[in-house]
């Protein structure tokens, strides 16, 4: 293996550390700390290990953490007004609501009803709005697209004049990062090409990119020959492909697989985020980034 791994899991701790620090600080100046409520509707069990995950690692921050579970029937007035509570409690810098939500209740009208001022996931049109616009305007980028950029910019991958190819262009991820990254400033300026299942010649578009962002959800849709070499290589996708039975635990648990063809990559890539281990680790890390700056915003810090 030739390319340089980039290490979701070890670049994950050193932000941690980072917002911990300043955590800490900001709590012996102001006697304050950042508040993140995760709201989960009903027992989905992925939801719940989600959620779980986000509240940890919340705590192991120092952050207010509300966990609030409510029933699979709660009704959308319910939950609506659950959140307008949220929205004027001055110790509540975040709100998640996890998703999916049950189906009688509209997701869309639930999330748009989260003030944009607190939405740290970044799924609010007002902050769709604020990320085309660019610059000061970004208060909370999206997580995951974060998490890509962040990654690109500790690897040292200069991407001023680089060619981006974005495999992909779900609103949660294809959008945002090709948005992201066309933007004037450090860790973009870059020249961004989005591709999809209405583009011709997949291939010879990635065989362009300088950095190769792939988020389609195909196990092993980019092929090693597809890769220019040297090429920084971010694999998003999260596939199952199979289970099998945990050493350290017993239990079972799903063989996951990214979308790049991962070995004979490798002989191609300069760099390369494995899977897992790449940009899953870092998405909730990019969570309680955008939590600790909604806290700073309320402190009049920024
Ligand atoms: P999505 O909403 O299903 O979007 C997939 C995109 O890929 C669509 O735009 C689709 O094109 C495109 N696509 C699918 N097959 C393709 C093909 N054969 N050729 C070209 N384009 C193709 O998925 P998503 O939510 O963006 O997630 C993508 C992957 O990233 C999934 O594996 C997901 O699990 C993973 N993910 C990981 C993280 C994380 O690690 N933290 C976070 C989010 C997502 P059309 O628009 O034309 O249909």
């Amino acid at each position: 293996m030739s390319a340089t791994l980039i290490n979701g899991s070890v670049i994950r701790e050193e932000i941690l550390s980072e917002l911990r620090a300043e955590t800490e600080k900001l709590k012996a100046e102001y006697g304050k700390v950042p508040g993140l409520v995760t709201i989960l509707v009903g027992e989905n069990p992925a939801s719940m290990s989600y959620v779980t995950l986000k509240i940890k690692t919340a705590q192991s921050l120092g952050y207010n953490e509300v966990q609030d579970s409510r029933p699979p029937d709660m009704s959308e007035e319910d939950l609506l007004s659950l959140i307008d509570r949220y929205n004027k409690d001055d110790s509540i810098n975040g709100i998640l609501v996890q998703l999916p939500l049950p189906k009688h209740i509209d997701e869309k009208k639930v999330l748009n009803a989260i003030d944009p001022d607190k939405d740290v996931d970044g799924f609010h049109p007002v902050n769709v709005g604020r990320l085309m616009i660019g610059g000061d305007e970004v208060k909370f980028p999206p997580c995951t697209p974060a998490a890509i950029q962040e990654m690109i910019i500790r690897a040292g991958v200069e991407t001023k004049g680089a060619e981006v190819v974005v495999v992909g262009r779900s609103n949660i991820v294809g959008k945002p990062i090709a948005i992201m990254m066309m933007q004037k400033g450090p860790g973009a300026n870059a020249t961004v090409t989005v591709v999809h299942t209405g583009s011709k010649n997949l291939d010879a578009h990635c065989l362009r990119a300088d950095i190769l962002i792939v988020a389609a959800g195909v196990p092993g849709l980019v092929k090693p020959e597809w890769i220019k070499p040297g090429a920084c290589v971010i694999d998003v996708g999260v596939n199952r492909i199979g289970e099998k039975i945990s050493k350290k635990t017993g239990k079972t648990i799903a063989i996951l697989s990214g979308d790049v063809d991962f070995e004979p990559a490798c002989e191609r890539a300069g760099f390369i985020t494995p899977v897992p281990g790449g940009v899953g680790p870092m998405t909730i890390t990019m969570l309680m980034k955008n939590t600790l700056k909604s806290f700073k915003y309320s402190l009049g810090l920024l």
